[in-house]
């Protein structure tokens, strides 16, 4: 098996595939409940990302990270109809522009606290 950089939280695992680590993986698996049972129970609400982090309790990050990799998509075609899973899903859309933010401030973050090292010369 290889070594895979979490892309989530950027330790290293091993993986055969997926690039979130086993304990990002659990833990999104339980926002993603928690929030896909929040919009069953609200049809209604219109949310973006960072309101439905809120209205669950939950890191709006871990929200991104489950819009990014397309999980709502999948599974709101069963929950809600066509009209309003599309609005969910350009509400999300119009967040996620944050997410690749989001997601270099974590690396960076965890790069520092990892090493000084500053960056390396790429690959000429
Ligand atoms: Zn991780």
């Amino acid at each position: 098996m290889e070594m895979h950089q979490c892309q989530v939280c950027r330790k290293l695992f091993a993986s055969s595939g997926p690039k979130i680590c086993p304990s990002c993986i659990k833990r999104l698996d339980r926002v993603y409940e928690k929030a896909r049972s929040y919009l069953r129970d609200n049809p209604d609400a219109n949310l973006n990302a960072k309101e439905l982090a809120e209205a669950i309790d939950e890191d709006v990050l871990d929200i991104e990270i489950l819009i990014a990799e397309g999980r709502f998509e999948r599974d709101l075609a069963e929950d809600l109809n066509d009209i309003r899973r599309q609005q969910l899903l350009n509400e999300f859309q119009k967040s996620l522009s944050k997410t690749q933010e989001n997601l270099r401030a974590l690396q960076e973050q965890k790069k520092t606290t990892y090493g000084k090292d500053r960056h390396g010369k790429g690959i000429a």
